[in-house]
């Protein structure tokens, strides 16, 4: 016999079983087989959607770890830039203190 029961009215299919059914082990009759089949494709396809929203979220993710890299690279290049900017001034103001304080008689 069929394996097969209804989900509404929880009554057992009287068709001759036919085949074991690969998704859910059952003996099932042909008919029952061709519906098992069916849920076995809504399933993949609800797969492939979850699978396709997993990927955009992490292309999401991908995208955010990108830009957060790049703003830290951009605060390291201004970090950068401004180190050398007041190691510049400080050197050309030694410079200027150096010179104006000059001995005006050398030895
Ligand atoms: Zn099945
Ligand atoms: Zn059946």
């Amino acid at each position: 016999m069929c394996q097969h029961v209804d989900s509404l009215t929880t009554v057992l299919c009287d068709q001759q079983s036919y085949t074991l059914c690969p998704h859910c082990s059952q003996k099932l009759c042909l008919d029952h087989i061709n519906d098992h089949q069916l849920i076995v494709k809504e399933n993949l396809a609800m797969t492939v959607d979850c699978t396709n929203v997993v990927k955009m979220k992490l292309d999401d993710f991908n995208e955010i770890n990108e830009m957060k890299f790049n703003a830290l690279q951009n605060l390291d290049t201004w970090k950068k830039e401004m180190a050398e900017f007041i190691t510049k001034v400080h050197d050309e103001s030694v410079e200027k203190i150096t010179f104006c304080y000059r001995p005006i008689y050398g030895p």
